[in-house]
């Protein structure tokens, strides 16, 4: 795939193999990928040589199914639709979760609009403003409270209604959860109320008549290591425990976070599962045993969507410089930032890509793939080995239907943006 060639393969392997990380989602029909049961040429010609995101449904679907049959039935399942907000993909979403967690007014009202019960829907963030906390007072969401500010200003709004408003305290966890794509608990955080003064914080809500339904402790993203996520659930549960002891009333909700990871660059591998649910099932019937009729929610969005969606853009040029061959594209890190590396990685490591309308090819070459702006951090592959590309042709990138549209400064030089296929 890369310079990275593993050692085990074979240059003959090299070339009979789709090179790319793990990813058996999309078919391969006459050389050309194909995604929703179509052509991936079919999805460009009507994208009009725009790049574009296509995401499948079907494989959302499978992924959520996989996930339901070994998670505990007890745990309701959220989608965090921060990772895709694509509107249609929410509403698919939503027809295959329990809930939905929004962390902005806007997110809120694409929740709202695919007709899902306000009482599953949570709005989590840092920082919202009086129009958010008042848009998800109106809408009867549960708000997750950041701080003892937010919670002031949800009480001043409610001030005067017939119905208190449903909040949850955020914690932040006094344990942070290792290996970690992005740690967002543990030390000092500007996410949630510290867990030592969270027992003074409850008893100011119900002092503020607020309905505190309990508790939102997430304390990572991206994880692909089962025991950091299973010491991760223990320490959860354990806090969650301890606090739910000194909470003024008995808590019906419980948010774990989630933090599934799904594998990127050559070397990692799919989570598995089956020792985190197993652990997880233990610790999802003692809490019941000990807070019978709790509702305990895991949220997830990356794990939901990520793998279903390619990121799809056409070679524009291709030189030689210095010996090193370089195809130009269309597209680039302002519409895939997570891809050119500048999304939270600490090393610049290759996305999984391929030539979509020339899978395999008897010649091979290795090239770097750049967009078109004038940053060398406009990287979307870096000497990967590939099927020999000409212009026209389209670079496809896996693994890029969570935090790519919606995460990447489509402005930066003012190229036009990106289209969006749910197919
Ligand atoms: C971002 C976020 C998520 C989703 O994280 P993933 O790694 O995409 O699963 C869940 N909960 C909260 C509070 C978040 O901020």
């Amino acid at each position: 795939m890369t310079d990275q060639q593993d050692s085990q393969s074979t240059p003959t392997r090299e070339r009979s193999r789709p090179q790319h990380a793990p990813q058996n989602h999309f078919p391969v029909v006459n050389n050309c990928l194909q995604i929703g049961g179509r052509p991936v040429t079919e999805l460009a010609a009507e994208a009009d040589g725009r790049p574009f995101y296509a995401y499948d449904r079907r494989v959302m679907d499978k992924r959520v199914a996989q996930l339901r049959q070994q998670l505990p039935s007890q745990i309701h399942l959220h989608y965090a639709i921060k990772a895709n907000p694509m509107p249609a993909v929410v509403q698919h979403m939503a027809g295959l979760t329990d809930g939905l967690d929004v962390a902005s007014a806007a997110e809120l009202a694409t929740a709202l609009a695919t007709g899902i019960d306000p009482a599953e829907i949570s709005f989590a963030g840092p920082g919202k403003s009086l129009e958010d906390l008042q848009a998800a007072v109106s809408a009867g969401v549960i708000i997750i409270l950041e701080s003892m500010t937010e919670m002031q200003r949800v009480a001043d709004l409610a001030a005067g209604k017939s119905v208190s408003p449903r909040v949850a305290i955020r914690v932040n966890p006094d344990f942070e959860l290792k290996a970690s794509g992005m740690k967002m608990g543990g030390g000092p955080k500007p996410f949630g109320i510290d867990a030592e003064i969270v027992p003074e914080a409850m008893a100011r809500a119900a002092a503020l008549g607020l309905d505190l339904v309990g508790l939102h402790i997430f304390s990572g993203s991206q994880n692909l290591r089962p025991d950091a996520l299973i010491e991760a659930h223990d320490k959860t549960f354990e806090l969650a425990l301890r606090l739910a002891a000194q909470a003024p009333r008995a808590f019906r909700w419980l948010n774990i976070g989630g933090g599934f990871g799904v594998p990127y660059f050559p070397g990692e591998e799919p989570l598995e599962l089956a020792p985190v649910v197993e652990n997880l099932q233990r610790r999802v019937d003692d809490a019941l045993q000990q807070l019978p009729g709790i509702e305990l929610v895991m949220e997830l969005g990356r794990y939901l969507v990520a793998e279903a969606g390619i990121y799809v853009c056409t070679v524009s040029d291709k030189k030689v410089s210095r010996g090193q061959t370089f195809l130009i594209t269309n597209g680039g890190l302002h519409h895939h930032l997570a891809a050119s590396g500048n999304f939270g990685q600490v090393v610049r490591k290759n996305y999984p890509v391929c030539i979509g309308n020339r899978i395999a090819s008897e010649q091979q070459e290795t090239v770097t793939i750049v967009g078109p702006l004038c940053t060398p951090l406009d990287l979307l592959g870096e000497r990967m080995l590939l099927p020999a590309a000409e212009i026209g042709d389209l670079v496809v990138l896996f693994q890029s239907g969570a935090y790519g549209y919606t995460a990447s400064p489509h402005l930066f030089l003012s190229h036009p943006e990106p289209l969006e296929f749910f197919v």
